[in-house]
């Protein structure tokens, strides 16, 4: 992927802790993946307590391999989106316009040439599919990426207290677990002068479920994905295995659900609402019993493998390539000093 002929100083991997950063991490902890200086966890405040656990079982593989940890920090997703006195910060939560918004569409007539031509506008009341949107996904960047940034900065030997100024010629190969099934979700493009991005499950060709049969091998055959509990990209599957089999972190995804129809508690309130599923009504009524047509297909893939048909991971919430697009930097404040 990386073509660059630049010689890191040193190798650090990305760990969201979930199914393909753990298997990068037992990789390079058992010496299969070599030159490995560190490993830095960004922790949302608001992740499943399953994902902590297994931050806990690797922060053991690396402290018996001598690599490094690095936890880091940029405060709790959920206390903060709920605090007025904290920093707005845009999830990407599934938004329905009120019902009295217009659409205004053009007025078109053809000519004797067969040509159309707007002549004028109307206005009519938007149907619910056109009163649908999604919001910004600024949570990322601020709880994931900007933490990393900094403790990349930071063990390049930027100078404290604000680890902003990388000093010259030193570079961190940032090590990403995409798998092979998840190209889609690849940009090498670098974002700043002292990370060069390297992808290791794809120059070895894993796919997710090469990973799951690694860790299964490994004894780690429950490794789940790591994302924020009411995070809006869960998809039915995963909300109605929460539902069934960990109501604390259901209700407390219901709750969160409640609170932020208006938007988050600072900022502009909303025009209209804010909701975690898709369908744009409360998460405890919203339709997760529905088996969506992506589902069918992986249970139908699934019956012939040996892996669990009725998986509901979704891969996971990544920093660097995510199913809603390429998340949004904040402000000038909160770039890096490239
Ligand atoms: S898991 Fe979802 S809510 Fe959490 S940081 Fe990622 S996109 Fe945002």
């Amino acid at each position: 992927m990386n073509t660059t002929t630049t010689v890191p100083t040193l190798r650090l991997l990305s760990l969201g802790a979930g199914v393909q950063s753990t298997t990068l991490a037992l990789m390079a902890c058992r010496g299969e993946l070599s030159g490995l200086d560190g490993a830095i966890f960004a922790d949302t405040g608001w992740e499943r307590p399953a994902v902590y656990r297994q931050v806990e079982r690797l922060e053991a593989e690396f402290t018996k391999a001598g690599i490094p940890l690095h936890r880091v920090s940029n405060g709790h997703l959920r206390k903060d989106t709920l605090d007025p006195s904290k920093r707005f910060v845009s999830i990407p939560y599934f938004t329905l316009a009120p019902e009295d918004t217009m659409v205004r569409e053009e007025i078109t007539e053809t000519d004797s040439d067969g040509r159309e031509a707007i002549v004028g506008y109307r206005e009519r009341p938007a149907t619910r599919r056109e009163r649908e949107g999604i919001g910004r996904r600024q949570c990322t960047y601020r709880y994931k990426i900007a933490p990393i940034n900094r403790a990349v900065r930071m063990l390049l030997g930027a100078p404290a207290p604000h680890y902003r100024r990388v000093p010259k010629g030193r570079v961190a190969e940032q090590w990403i677990g995409f798998s092979t099934d998840e190209i889609y979700r690849v940009n090498d493009r670098r974002e700043n002068a002292y990370t060069i991005k390297r992808f290791p499950l794809l120059e070895l060709g894993m796919s997710r479920k090469d990973c799951l049969r690694y860790l299964r091998r490994a004894g780690w055959g429950d490794v789940v994905s790591s994302d924020c509990i009411g995070c809006p990209h869960h998809n039915n599957a995963y909300w109605r295995q929460m539902r069934d089999e960990r109501p604390e972190e259901w209700a407390d995804a219901v709750e969160f659900d409640h609170a932020i129809r208006k938007g988050g508690a600072r900022g502009e309130p909303l025009r209209g609402q804010a909701f975690l599923h898709r369908s744009c009504v409360p998460l405890e009524l919203a339709p997760i019993d529905r088996v969506t047509r992506g589902e069918w297909k992986d249970r139908q893939l699934d019956l012939f493998d040996d892996l669990d048909p009725d998986d509901p991971d979704t891969g996971g919430c990544s920093p660097y390539g995510c199913i809603s697009g390429a998340p949004v930097t904040e402000d000038d404040d909160d770039r890096e000093a490239a």
